[in-house]
Parts: C-alpha cells; sequence; structure tokens
C-alpha cells in the first residue's frame, strides 16, 4: 500500500513553497526507495473561487483518505471581505474539525547560523530546539456555555467555559511523552494549577501517566512562570506539553525566538498519527508571485510528516541535515539574509536542499 500524501498549497505563497517540498519528497522517495502516492487539491481562496467553498467536497473526501496532508497557506486580502462561512481560514478550520487533530506541535528550532535574527541575545537561543504540543479542539476555545447575556443588574457580561476531560487530557499528554521519547526524553507540562480546577485536574491526569513512561522526565510549570522563562532562559525546555489557550500564547512567543517565521514548521496529529503538516506562516501576499519565499518551513514540515505518521525519523533527520548542510553553504532567502548577505531565490533553496539531500 503506497503512503497516501495529500497536497493542498493553498493561497499567495503556499503553492511556491510546496512546490519546493513536492520536490523533497519526490527525492527522498527515491533515495528511500519509498512507495508515495502524491495528490493535489484546492483549498482556501483559490477554491473558493474555482468551486464557491473554501472547503470544497472533494477535497474533504480526499483529506479523509490521505495518511498526511502537506499545506502550503491560506488567505489574502482579495477575501478578506467575504463572509465569514466562506473565509479562506475556514477551509483550513473545517479540515481539522472533520478529521479531529487535536495534537498541535509546533518546534522552535533557531540553527546557529541563524542565530542573529532573533530578537535575543545570541547565546540565550544559539542551536534552541524546543517542541510545544498544544491541545487544539478543546478547552477554553470550545467549551460550552459561552457567550454573552445581561446580568440580573442590567449589565453584560461574556462568559466561556474552561472544561477538559480525562480522556482529551490523556490523549494530548500521550502524544506529548512519545514525542519526548523520540527526542531528548525531557518533557514539562504547563498548567495553573494553584487557580483552576481544570488544570489541577490535568496536572494530576498527566503525572499518573507519568509511570508509564519511565525514560521520560516529567516536571509542571505554572503558564506565567513558563512564559517568563520562556524568553529567560528557553534552552531549559525539551518538549512543553499544555492546553489550547496557554499553548496558542507560548507558541507564537516561542517561534519568535527563532525571528525567521519561515523556518518554522508545524504539525497537527489525530488519534491514529494521521496528521496535517503546515509551515506555521501565512499565504505573505506582500511577496506572492515574486519567488522569493522562504521554502524551508514547508520543506521541514515534510520532514515533521516523515518523523510522526510515518515513523520514519531516519528521513525525517536526513531532511533537516539537508536543510543544515543548506544553510552551512551560507543560502539565504531575503527573509533571513543577513546585512550585506545577498539572497536566493525560493527554487534556488528548494534546489540546494534536495542536492544535499544526495
Ligand atoms: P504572514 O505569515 O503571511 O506574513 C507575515 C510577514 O512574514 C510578511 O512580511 C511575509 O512576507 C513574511 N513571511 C511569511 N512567510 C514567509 C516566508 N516563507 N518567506 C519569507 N517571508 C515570509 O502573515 P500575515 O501577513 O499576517 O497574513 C497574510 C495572510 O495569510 C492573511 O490572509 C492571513 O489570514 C493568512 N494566514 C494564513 C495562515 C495559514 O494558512 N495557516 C496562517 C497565518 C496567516
Amino acid at each position: 500500500m503506497p503512503e497516501k500524501i495529500l497536497l493542498l498549497p493553498g493561497d499567495g505563497i503556499g503553492p511556491e513553497v510546496i512546490d519546493e517540498a513536492a520536490r523533497v519528497l519526490d527525492r527522498v522517495g527515491e533515495k528511500f526507495d519509498l512507495d508515495l502516492s502524491v495528490d493535489t487539491a484546492l483549498l482556501g481562496g483559490r477554491a473558493l473561487d474555482e468551486t464557491g467553498s473554501p472547503l470544497p467536497e472533494e477535497t474533504l473526501a480526499r483529506a479523509r483518505m490521505a495518511d498526511a496532508i502537506l499545506l502550503g497557506a491560506v488567505g489574502g486580502p482579495k477575501w478578506d471581505g467575504v463572509e465569514r462561512e466562506l473565509r479562506p481560514e475556514k477551509g483550513l478550520l473545517g479540515i481539522r474539525k472533520s478529521l479531529d487533530l487535536f495534537a498541535n506541535l509546533r518546534p522552535a528550532i533557531l540553527y546557529s547560523q541563524l542565530a542573529g535574527a532573533s530578537t535575543l541575545k545570541p547565546e540565550v537561543v544559539a542551536d534552541l530546539d524546543i517542541l510545544i504540543v498544544r491541545e487544539l479542539t478543546g478547552g477554553i476555545y470550545f467549551g460550552e456555555p459561552r457567550g454573552v447575556r445581561t446580568n440580573e443588574r442590567g449589565e453584560r457580561e461574556g462568559y466561556n467555559t474552561y472544561v477538559y476531560s480525562e480522556s482529551e487530557i490523556r490523549r494530548i499528554a500521550r502524544v506529548a511523552f512519545e514525542a519526548a521519547q523520540k527526542r531528548g526524553g525531557r518533557l514539562c507540562s504547563v498548567d495553573k494549577s494553584n487557580v483552576l480546577e481544570v488544570t489541577a485536574l490535568w496536572k494530576e491526569v498527566v503525572t499518573d501517566m507519568a509511570a508509564g513512561y519511565p525514560d521520560v522526565e516529567l516536571s509542571h510549570m505554572l503558564v506565567d512562570n513558563a512564559a517568563m522563562q520562556l524568553v529567560r532562559a528557553p534552552k531549559q525546555f525539551d518538549v512543553i506539553v499544555t492546553g489550547n489557550m496557554f499553548g496558542d500564547i507560548l507558541s507564537d512567543a516561542a517561534s519568535m525566538l527563532t525571528g525567521s517565521i519561515g523556518m518554522l514548521p508545524s504539525a497537527s496529529l489525530n488519534a491514529g498519527n494521521q496528521g496535517m503538516y503546515e509551515p506555521c506562516h501565512g499565504s505573505a501576499p506582500d511577496i506572492a508571485g515574486q519567488g522569493v519565499a522562504n521554502p524551508l518551513a514547508a520543506i521541514l514540515s515534510a520532514a515533521m510528516m516523515f518523523r510522526y505518521t510515518f515513523n520514519r525519523g531516519d528521513i525525517a533527520e536526513c531532511i533537516e541535515r539537508a536543510v543544515v548542510a543548506t544553510l552551512d553553504r551560507g543560502l539565504r532567502t531575503a527573509d533571513i539574509a543577513g546585512e550585506g548577505e545577498s539572497a536566493v531565490s525560493t527554487r534556488e533553496m528548494g534546489e540546494a536542499v534536495v542536492a544535499a539531500i544526495g
């Protein structure tokens, strides 16, 4: 049975960076003698233009059939005015929901060659390599009841419900423990257990599970301290696991430690390890169509796909090593080029990575 990969290039620079990631797939397919079936479908603004829906039925059906999805980015000013239900982002959310992609994995890696790109001192961030595992489909973003009501004093009040069931906590913690096993063996669970009952339960459940992972060293941290430690001494972390809202905030903060959005991949997984892999950046309408976008986040997302869906850490490492070798050769797209450094195109960067794979 071939491994089924669905490409969803999307809008703006999405197709440009996914083209390069697809060439990397071709190359590793040959090198490792893989049976890959790679298909492409429409999503986002272009899908809306061509079919009237940002998530056409056919795309959803093919997404369900795929083992892994590699997405570019969706959206752009052309669709800013369309009604909420038809917005390109709805396509993305629709796939996440229908495939139950509850585990969001976001590495923040700062290659030493690019340490100058961070707003933090190079010695604080050089060789940073952390992974934030965020619960993506529960918690306060989805809890019911929610809304705005008028209270007994006649004043409007907004309210949300912060709820996690034990099974929801267990399944995200399992992903995080397993990710820690594949990395440095350290897991930090982030909560606000001193104030919120939900996260006190979170801490209890994660602690209970630790016995099943004797090779992982578990620690706990309150979210306010975690935010502080992320900018003070981020290299103390290996894997962080947390709920939806804390993860939303911490993963954005962590991504900025690296200073280069064009370098950051991500993965969203479900219980069957089916995954959607995508760069953290958006469709970058300001540079779309110019062939200057950095394809490395998309290429590194493909590497994550091999590690987490196909359980081929060796292929993931091969791609990651090729990216490092390309940076070592001094190749830079405009977003990561230092002052006075000349920049290569999206295609040249992609070709260099393919060549480095060997
Ligand atoms: P953005 O990430 O698209 O761009 C922010 C800045 O980073 C821009 O200056 C852009 O040129 C630069 N940039 C981003 N990716 C780059 C790359 N690979 N190489 C070089 N430079 C890169 O964020 P934005 O401008 O806030 O959003 C633009 C559009 O993308 C919006 O329509 C937004 O809704 C959408 N968006 C989509 C996703 C997604 O599909 N997952 C995520 C975020 C934003």
